[in-house]
């Protein structure tokens, strides 16, 4: 086989001879929903996607007419045409998944969508997919990002809540409403923190505690504001509004990847945490490595310099490119 069997059409991923389409925004007759965030999400006609990714899917972009969703669990293989179809989690959010496709001469072609291999509370935990061809994904893909381990980070943010709360000020924790916002609730709510969740926060938490992601000591943020003793949570993009500016005295702090690099977009907060939803780059480059692919193709972020880090280990491997340019194997 010469040419790469995912191909890259006008920025959208489509499996070479068919139908089916890999997250895309567009609305598509076929398309496999890797999970619920807007960048990989579109109002096809047929979806595939988990039962939890279904549901997140639905609150975002609301019922749909004349949309099917076909319901798939993790590892049940299953049959579309002439392909056969197999989910693994991928630990980035609740419902997340990665898609391993079989061709029909039985090459396997394996999709990560966001991918976090560090364990979480609220998604279930990454599980290495084993394939021939791995398109993978290359957000954090550049050698500088190396994340702490999740509980020192986590550890860290507790201070930062502990400081806040002890000066008889109001933390505020941000963090996106899908996922990052939830790992944190759950964390601090276990701990026996009573937290607040911004609206936004709180309908998709809705969907996390029907999808059977207790969050316990977690209620919504109301008029009324917070209590003293309460940490909020609520989105980065929502931390200048009324609901966050009127709460004083507040201590403010972001939770994101890029805060290995000082998150310097985030300004006026008085500090951010390097909590991600994403592999760091050692860990991209040792999951590449466990899934024994001879052929990976990177895309999203930094996707060259992973595919030379990926070639530094005897890996063969390319940034994915337009369909044009694809002519590589
Ligand atoms: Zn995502």
């Amino acid at each position: 086989m010469r040419r790469s069997p995912i191909e890259l059409v006008k920025g959208e991923l489509r499996v070479r001879g068919t139908g089916l389409y890999l997250d895309a925004r567009k609305k598509r007759p076929c398309a496999f929903v890797s999970h619920a965030h807007a960048d990989h999400l579109g109002r096809h006609e047929r979806t595939i996607a988990t039962r939890a990714t279904a549901a997140l899917a639905r609150h975002r972009l609301g019922e749909r007419k004349g949309s099917e969703v076909l319901p798939a669990a993790y590892r049940e293989p299953f049959g579309l045409g002439e392909l056969t179809l197999e989910l693994f989690p991928a630990g980035h959010v609740l419902g997340s998944a990665q898609i391993r496709i079989t061709l029909p001469g039985g090459l396997t072609v394996g999709y990560t969508g966001d991918l976090c291999t560090e364990p979480t509370r609220t998604a279930e935990a990454a599980e290495v997919m084993p394939c021939d061809v791995l398109l993978m994904e290359s957000t954090f893909g550049l050698p500088r990002y190396v994340f702490p381990p999740k509980e020192e980070v986590l550890d860290a943010v507790k201070r930062f809540v502990d400081d806040a709360l002890s000066d008889g000020a109001t933390p505020v924790l941000l963090g996106y409403s899908l996922g990052k916002a939830q790992e944190v609730l759950k964390h601090f709510g276990e701990l026996g923190y009573p937290c607040r969740a911004h609206p936004t926060v709180h309908a998709v938490n809705e969907v996390y505690v029907e999808q059977g992601v207790p969050l316990p000591n977690v209620s919504l943020l109301g008029p009324e504001g917070p209590s003293p003793g309460e940490v909020v949570v609520a989105p980065p993009q929502l931390a200048r509004s009324s609901a966050i500016s009127r709460i004083r005295p507040r201590r403010t702090a972001v939770l994101t990847g890029w805060a290995v690099d000082g998150a310097p977009w985030f300004r006026g907060v008085d500090a951010s945490f390097p909590l991600s939803d994403h592999a760091d780059f050692p860990s991209l480059v040792r999951y590449a490595r466990a899934t024994g692919a001879s052929r990976v193709f990177t895309l999203h972020g930094h996707a060259a310099p992973l595919a030379k880090e990926l070639r530094r280990e005897g890996i063969r491997a390319d940034p994915l490119e337009e369909s044009a340019q694809m002519e590589l194997w």
